[in-house]
């Protein structure tokens, strides 16, 4: 049996940050992917937006690997010359309420370390985006948007530099400590069972990080924290892009999402969504009767969209812990303090904002195999 020292299952942002970071004191790191490229699931099925940090409560996860993951972001993205822009992001109030609503939004954006939010009034805020609707806005100069399939070839191409092997079509079955490694089973391509002996295992499966778990002998079954499907569409906009930065409503209070936002790729190819579903299965279908909805939502703040170049267009499934009506659930990494088995590190619920704390995520896997 081939004997590695790592296997990372999953090749989104999150895995392969977590093979790139790893590589660096493991010399074989092999990373798995039951479909043939990287990224082919959330990581390219999501807003591409670096975000500031400002929801989420303090000391989460959430919050500390959003701040600490723009930082390292933006740092790689300027290094390794990844396509990438501080576009900015202006978060609309339109009533005094919302504006109650973006106050306590501020607080809880310096409690976690984003102290660079401004505040415009209904005349500011006109200056800085002359077709929008609002009463004030605060307006955070950090957010960015990114190439994230570029994001991801540097990732790979740097781990594989330190040694790591994608291996594609390749799926994660099954895997038990024996002695003193895992045996990992996995389908190959051909549909045949392969094996593997590795040191470490990394579950960053995803969607799929809680089946993955499943089959891990020894893991206690409570310890697997259930999955929610909520999926986001996005709706295209074929018209003229009026606007220079992104637009956000105050978000939604259950925090499924951050509302229908106005966010735009590096082309300026304006894009709107996403919303939140919760579904049974995967399923990435985008209906178009949800116009309307998208319509009603766009129209409070740009009333001038022309609702003939709006088109149904891709869709992205949060792998979310918050059950439908639930409080919103933090990112959980379990290593054997948790699980209690060796060198097996978990990671379940990286839903937004995990393209853009994947960097730190990374570092705290990387933190966890270096004080083994
Ligand atoms: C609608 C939407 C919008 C979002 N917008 C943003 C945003 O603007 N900014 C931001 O920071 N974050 C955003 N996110 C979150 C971000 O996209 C994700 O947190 C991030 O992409 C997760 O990366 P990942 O590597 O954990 O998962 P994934 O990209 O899903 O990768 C997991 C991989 O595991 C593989 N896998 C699963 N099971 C197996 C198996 N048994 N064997 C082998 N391989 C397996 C899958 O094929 C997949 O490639 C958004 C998410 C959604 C859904």
């Amino acid at each position: 049996m081939d004997k590695v020292e790592a296997i990372v299952v999953g090749a989104g942002a999150v895995g392969l940050a977590i093979a790139r970071a790893i590589s660096s004191t493991l010399n074989d790191v092999v990373i798995i992917d039951q479909h043939s490229q990287f990224g082919s699931e959330t990581s390219s099925r999501n807003s591409e937006v670096i975000h500031a940090g400002i929801y989420y409560p303090n000391n989460t996860l959430k919050a500390e690997t959003c701040v600490r993951g723009k930082h390292l972001l933006y740092d790689y993205c300027q290094q390794f010359n990844i396509p990438h822009r501080a576009i900015g992001k202006l978060i609309i109030a339109f009533n005094p309420a919302e504006v109650q609503q973006l106050e306590t939004l501020h607080q809880q954006a310096l409690q976690n370390g984003v102290t660079d939010l401004q505040w415009l009034d209904a005349k500011q805020l006109k200056k800085y985006e002359p077709d929008l609707n609002g009463h004030a806005a605060l307006f955070s100069p950090s957010t960015g948007i990114l190439d994230s399939h570029t994001y991801m070839q540097t990732l790979l191409t740097h781990a594989q530099q330190r040694g790591t092997m994608f291996i594609g079509q390749t799926r994660f079955l099954h895997a038990s400590f024996q002695v003193n490694h895992w045996v990992v089973k996995f389908q190959n391509p051909d549909g045949s069972i392969g094996e593997i002996a590795s040191q470490w295992l990394i579950n960053s499966a995803g969607l799929g990080a809680q089946a993955c778990a499943q089959q891990i002998d020894g893991i206690t079954p409570s310890l697997i924290p259930p999955l929610y499907l909520c999926r986001g569409h996005y709706f295209t906009y074929s018209g003229r892009n009026p606007f220079k930065h992104l637009i956000y409503p105050v978000p939604e209070k259950n925090q499924t999402g951050l509302g229908i936002h106005s966010t735009q790729d590096l082309a300026g190819q304006l894009r709107f969504g996403p919303d939140s579903q919760y579904i049974e299965d995967l399923d990435y279908e985008v209906n178009s009767a949800l116009k309307a909805d998208f319509i009603d939502a766009i129209k409070r703040y740009w009333p001038k969209l022309d609702e003939d170049k709006l088109h149904a267009g891709y869709s992205g499934i949060r792998p979310k812990l918050q059950a439908p009506g639930d409080s919103s659930k933090d990112f959980i990494i379990q290593s054997s303090r948790e699980h209690g088995l060796p060198n097996l590190v978990q990671l379940f619920g990286i839903e937004s904002p995990g393209l853009t704390a994947s960097l730190a995520l990374a570092e705290r896997v990387h933190a966890l195999i270096a004080s083994k």
